[in-house]
């Protein structure tokens, strides 16, 4: 790193900072920031000036405390200074985009029917889909963020996703080309973890999301950050063998937590038998819970939060899993673990590649 380089690096990391402990708070005086941050109170008026002058933060008035002298002004972060454009693909049948906001606020949404497209004409769908909510932004555009489903680097390489027949296809700097900013791609339920992360309430540094679609896959966040592995498959917990024997699955092998768990095989038992309602949901949740019980206890999670349809993942499906978990752990893993429901269930993915825009460029995380 050379000299000059150093102080800049330090600059961008107090303000990433700054701009953290804002996004975490209603508003602070600058002497709470400093407090907050370990920053001296010189170099956080300096950042504060900078961020004002972009527009990302604001005053919003006096500090309502009752002290003696001139009250103190609160600084907010200002969550319309940037709009970021978040698309989900992992829908198959259709994509969908959105404008946000930095709070994740929905502005605008678009959906595009994919009418079986693949490959090249499936991406050039993407592009196109990116490049319009871009040009409708009223707003100045920090970045795109896509939640894909396969595997995905940490370069934008999109290595394998089956359906799409996406394979080592540059999906980044593809929609890179034609948008004017920064385009960042996560897998599918990775982005959603980060989702769980950033804006969960409460939020968490230690979390597990479970994708319940037409297969299952997970994102894991340890002390903030998502794990991903070398290979970039982590979470890849669709294919492990819960029932020997059991049905084939896609991948060839029989029993699978898939063909248990992922919502189009319990749709069909639901409609082969709509009596065994009960006993299909608490043996998908229990496989779950099954799977899940390990990865809690080796990595201390405080949650696990799964994604899915809320007539599956709901009620006796939840039930059996937090049940199994707490059956195959010690007390003292799983006293303080939360299992739920994912909010806004329905757009997480998008929510996520606003949260992966917002801590790659922002360094809010
Ligand atoms: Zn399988």
């Amino acid at each position: 790193m050379s000299e000059k380089a150093l102080p800049e690096h330090a600059r961008q990391v107090n303000r990433s900072l700054i701009l953290r402990t804002l996004f975490r708070c209603e508003a602070m005086s600058r002497a709470d920031l400093a407090r907050a941050t370990g920053l001296t109170r010189v170099s956080v008026s300096r950042i504060v000036d900078d961020l004002g002058a972009e527009g990302l933060v604001r005053e919003t008035g006096p500090s309502p405390e009752g002290r003696v002298g001139k009250p103190s002004t609160l600084i907010a972060l200002n969550p319309d200074a940037y709009h970021v454009v978040s698309l989900d693909l992992s829908a198959y049948a259709e994509l969908t985009g959105a404008i946000m906001n930095l709070d994740g606020d929905v502005v605008h949404t678009m959906t595009v029917p994919t009418r079986g497209a693949r490959g090249t004409a499936l991406l050039d769908k993407v592009c196109d889909l990116a490049a319009a909510l871009v040009k409708r932004s009223t707003v100045r555009v920090l970045g795109v963020g896509i939640g894909s489903p396969g595997v995905v680097g940490a370069d934008g390489v999109v290595r394998e996703a089956v359906a799409f027949h996406w394979h080592d296809l540059d999906v980044a700097a593809a929609v890179s080309a034609i948008v004017p900013v920064p385009v960042h791609i996560a897998n599918d339920a990775n982005a959603a973890a980060l989702a769980a992360r950033t804006y969960g309430q409460p939020s968490a540094e230690d979390l597990a999301l479970v994708r319940i679609g037409q297969g299952i896959g997970s994102g894991v966040i340890v002390g903030g950050m998502l794990v991903t592995g070398p290979r970039y498959t982590a979470g890849e917990i669709g294919h492990v063998l819960v029932e020997p024997g059991g049905e084939v699955c896609r991948c060839g092998r029989r029993g699978c937590l898939e063909v248990v768990a992922a919502v189009p095989y319990v749709r069909q038992r639901l409609a082969d038998d709509p009596s065994s309602a009960s006993e299909v949901l608490s043996r998908a949740g229990r496989a779950l819970g099954e799977v899940m019980s390990p990865v809690v206890a080796a990595l201390g999670l405080e949650q696990v939060v799964v994604s899915g349809p809320l007539d599956i993942v709901g009620g006796v499906f939840l039930d059996e899993m937090r049940a199994a978990i707490d059956l195959h752990s010690l007390a003292i893993v799983t006293d303080d673990l939360e299992v739920r429901v994912a909010v806004r269930g329905d757009d997480i993915v998008l929510l996520g590649g606003t949260a992966l825009v917002i801590a790659e460029e922002l360094g809010i995380r």
